[in-house]
């Protein structure tokens, strides 16, 4: 579905925040990194859809959500960030399901659901990502994946258009959705692991979605948040910055088990360092640089290959110049 053709867009139109010269460090959770060059906050979609319209064909743009996933290399981001969070933050009932826009949190998504009396949506609540970034990512604990409870999905691509697609237009898979194409519109860098530097200009970016849940009991859905909630301050080291699991699960094992059994817990490199409550966790103990953040990344990786022959591949998104 095209949205309707707005009328004569100007520069003074636009109704969001642009900033220029911003520290990422205040927008990742890991709290590191560099700066990028230029941030724009939309006022809305139409507001967001009028921005797009004046970029240049070859302006780089990123769309960001809470950083909860999240590494810019000190040398900062060319181009333009989308900050998604505080901007796209519609949610509301559209006949049996939630339509929910991509910088809504998912603790609140949470919160809407058990609200309105559905069950199933509880994990959201414990990632402290924006829908937007959940799409990109599948993200999903405990059993439950993002992609599970979409029904539909509302992107808009670099030109401005606003458009729907199903489910079926995705590839999905544990932490990895991809565009089912020729490879040439792309969500993000979804389809790349690992990116090595932010050459990488993205051509849709998701921008709501429509989510299904059951019929549920308002209490014990709440109860259930809790109950997921407890078990995270046990397990994870949520006191200092991190950006949760930074290497993926290889199939039929767990990256924190390999980690630990390699002895790896409380490494450090800088200010970075391998937790010690989770070892698939790295946290900033203090004044961490992205390229001490990335260089334990890569040690964790190198160790973990020697010891096990298993070679971890980086759920985190790494983007950015490397020099200074
Ligand atoms: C303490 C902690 C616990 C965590 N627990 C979990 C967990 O249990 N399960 C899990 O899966 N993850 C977990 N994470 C990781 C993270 O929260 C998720 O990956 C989350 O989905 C990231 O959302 P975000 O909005 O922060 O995305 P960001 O970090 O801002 O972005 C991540 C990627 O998505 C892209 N992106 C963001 N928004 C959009 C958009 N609108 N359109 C297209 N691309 C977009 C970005 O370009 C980037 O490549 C955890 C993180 C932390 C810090």
């Amino acid at each position: 579905m095209n949205m309707s053709e707005p009328a004569q867009f100007t520069t003074e139109s636009l109704r969001g925040e642009m900033r220029y010269d911003v520290p990422m460090s205040r927008h990742t959770s890991w709290r590191a990194g560099g700066a990028a060059q230029r941030m724009y906050r939309p006022a809305d979609l139409a507001d967001l859809q009028n921005f797009l319209r004046q970029q240049p064909a070859d302006e780089p743009l990123i769309a960001v959500g809470l950083g909860s996933n999240l590494l810019v290399r000190d040398g900062g981001l060319r181009g333009t960030v989308l900050l998604m969070h505080g901007a796209l933050s519609g949610l509301r009932m559209d006949g049996d399901a939630i339509y929910a826009q991509a910088g809504v949190p998912g603790a609140k998504l949470a919160r809407f659901a058990a609200a309105n009396n559905l069950c199933g949506a509880e994990f959201f609540a414990g990632i402290p990502g924006t829908l937007g970034g959940m799409l990109a990512m599948n993200a999903g604990c405990y059993g439950s994946e993002t992609w599970q409870k979409v029904e539909r999905v509302q992107v808009m691509n670099r030109s401005g258009e606003l458009l729907e697609r199903s489910v079926q237009e995705y590839e999905v898979g544990y932490r990895h959705v991809a565009k089912r194409e020729t490879g040439k519109v792309k969500c993000g860098e979804n389809d790349l692991p690992h990116v090595s530097s932010f050459t990488f200009h993205a051509e849709e970016f998701f921008v709501g979605a429509w989510l299904r849940f059951a019929p549920g009991d308002v209490e014990a859905v709440r109860k259930e948040i809790k109950a997921l909630m407890d078990k995270r301050g046990a397990s994870q080291p949520l006191q200092l910055p991190n950006a949760g699991s930074v290497l993926r699960n290889p199939p039929g094992n767990h990256a924190a088990k390999l980690i630990e059994s390699c002895g790896l817990k409380g490494n450090r490199i800088g200010g970075a360092q391998v937790s010690e409550k989770h070892a698939n966790f790295i946290v900033n103990a203090g004044d961490a640089t992205a390229a001490n953040i990335e260089n334990l990344i890569e040690e964790v990786q190198a160790a973990v290959l020697h010891k096990t022959g298993i070679a971890l591949q980086c759920e985190v998104r790494i983007v950015g110049e490397k020099n200074v």
